[in-house]
């Protein structure tokens, strides 16, 4: 981009904006601390240290009536916000799902910002609708979806799934509709059946295996029994790595089934998606070319800021006729364009392409292959240490980047038979490995989150951030470790009887 050449080094006017000096002054400061900072995010404890009520208590409750410097702004960002940042670019950050942006991202989002463009109509910003265009199709061709399906970006998956059936809605038979996904699938589901209005009731669990995996015998006896007591079923919803233990439903018979029954097949792989990048995970979306939409979220493993959730869907028309009403006013000539504002609820869209297309072109497939791949290895690694301690235990597969295991110390194990107390055990294993994850989050190194499987506290260590390595992992496996030692030893004895 050219430097502007005109630019005003006023100060700012009762009227304008801060001056093109200002501007620039600040705008390298901020980028310097940025670069700083996102070299050492380590330097902060991972999970914010502070009380709640910390940020709100250090601020006035009441607005500037005068201008402040943007120097005294900077200094509250030390010293008020920087303290209640829990920090996702931490390498160490292991919760959730991991996420991190990048800074090819970054500089996106900062010009997207500078731009501001409206992009609700493709001639209220012809770059913005067509790149967007043009970076969902080579994301497409990444994740090796068909042609057939084109893409749009919403804000976040929730959303993108709340779109997605919404048209599956838009393409059913009337009566008292009902939507299927598994049990481990994501709330985000059963919420857009609440917002769309269908109720509480209109979505169904289905039960999964033991690899927590959609049980396709139990969808079909589901929508069997659905359709004998009245109801319509119109929706299936396959995941392709849950939220819990990340694990892949059967997507090529659950195709199968939507297409006897007739029924609009949506694929959440907001997580997993991004693993078919890679040649050696394509299989994971085997069967979701055959879907009616897939949702996939590059903001949580494809090095996007937050938020981006892109929704592919392979009946556009669909999606259009749920969301399309055109007021006089934004009527327009050119008809052979896409105007992104008619295929959702939202009027004004901001330009998120842009930060999709840095990252895109910045690594390339090969850099984002290595990336991922590197994230697998080293999840993997984490899971052979479980496996091969005598004091944990594995509890789901790791198909992705992310482990689901407790801490079992080996002894108790042994002694569980002569306890006589199965329940008992399990409520101490409870106990034990909820206080380790608070102790090793309170100590500020790592930062991991849990779930519940089979009704056990499931710690859970997902990767996901592009400056993890294998020492993080480590660490972390180390702080576990020593966690366990001295709270097993601490709070067994008052626990359990001996
Ligand atoms: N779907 C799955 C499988 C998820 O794991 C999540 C979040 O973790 C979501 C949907 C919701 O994502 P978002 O925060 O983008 O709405």
């Amino acid at each position: 981009m050219k430097n502007a050449t005109d630019e005003s080094s006023k100060p700012m006017d009762a009227l304008g904006d801060m001056s093109a000096e200002e501007f620039r002054r600040y705008g390298h400061q901020l980028i310097d601390w940025v670069a700083d900072y996102l070299s050492h995010p380590e330097r902060y404890p991972v999970l914010s240290q502070n009380q709640p009520g910390a940020v709100k208590a250090a601020l006035p409750n009441a607005p500037p009536t005068a201008g402040e410097s943007f120097d005294a702004i900077l200094e509250d960002l030390d010293r008020v916000i920087l303290p209640g940042m829990t920090h996702w670019n931490h390498p160490a950050f292991f919760a959730y799902f991991s996420i991190s942006g990048s800074a090819p991202g970054i500089l996106g989002e900062l010009l997207s910002a500078a731009f501001n463009v409206n992009a609700m109509l493709w001639r209220t910003s012809p770059s913005a609708t067509e790149l967007e265009e043009v970076t969902l199709d080579w994301l497409r061709q990444m994740i090796g979806l068909p042609e057939a399906f084109a893409g749009v970006l919403y804000d976040t998956a929730s959303i993108s799934s709340l779109c997605a059936i919404a048209a599956a809605r838009e393409a059913a038979p009337p009566g008292r509709l009902r939507l299927y996904a598994s049990e481990q699938a994501h709330s985000s589901i059963e919420k857009s059946a609440i917002t769309l209005g269908l109720g509480r009731g209109a979505t169904r669990a289905i039960a999964t295996d033991a690899e927590f995996r959609m049980d396709v015998a139990a969808l079909a006896a589901a929508i069997a029994e659905d359709r004998a007591a009245g109801y319509q079923p119109f929706c299936v919803t396959a995941t392709v790595g849950t939220t819990s233990t990340t694990s892949i439903d059967p997507v090529p018979q659950i195709a199968d089934l939507c297409e006897r029954e007739k029924l609009w097949l949506h694929v959440d792989a907001a997580y997993g998606g991004s693993a078919a990048v890679l040649p050696e995970m394509k299989w994971i979306l085997a069967g979701a070319e055959r879907a009616d939409s897939l949702v996939m979220n590059p903001h949580k493993w494809l090095f996007v800021p937050v938020d981006l959730s892109v929704l592919y869907c392979r009946r556009m028309e669909v999606l259009k006729a749920a969301f399309s009403l055109v007021p006089e006013y934004l009527r327009t000539s050119e008809d052979e364009v896409r105007n992104y504002m008619d295929y959702g609820p939202q009027l004004g869209r901001r330009f998120r392409a842009l930060k999709l297309w840095f990252v895109l072109r910045y690594f390339g497939t090969d850099g984002i292959i290595a990336r991922l791949r590197h994230h697998i290895e080293i999840a993997k690694e984490m899971a052979a240490w479980v496996d091969e301690s005598e004091n944990f235990e594995r509890l789901a597969p790791v198909p992705f980047a992310t482990v689901c295991f407790r801490a079992y110390p080996q002894d108790l194990r042994e002694r569980v038979g002569a306890l006589g107390s199965q329940a008992e055990a399990g409520a101490y294993l409870d106990l034990l490995n909820e206080r380790m994850m608070e102790e090793v989050n309170h100590r500020g190194k790592v930062f991991l989150s849990h779930t519940k499987l089979n009704g056990r506290f499931t710690l859970r260590l997902a990767i996901g951030n592009i400056r993890t390595r294998r020492e993080h992992v480590r660490l972390a496996w180390d702080e576990l470790n020593a966690a366990l030692e001295t709270l097993d030893a601490n709070i067994r004895p008052l626990t359990l009887r001996s």
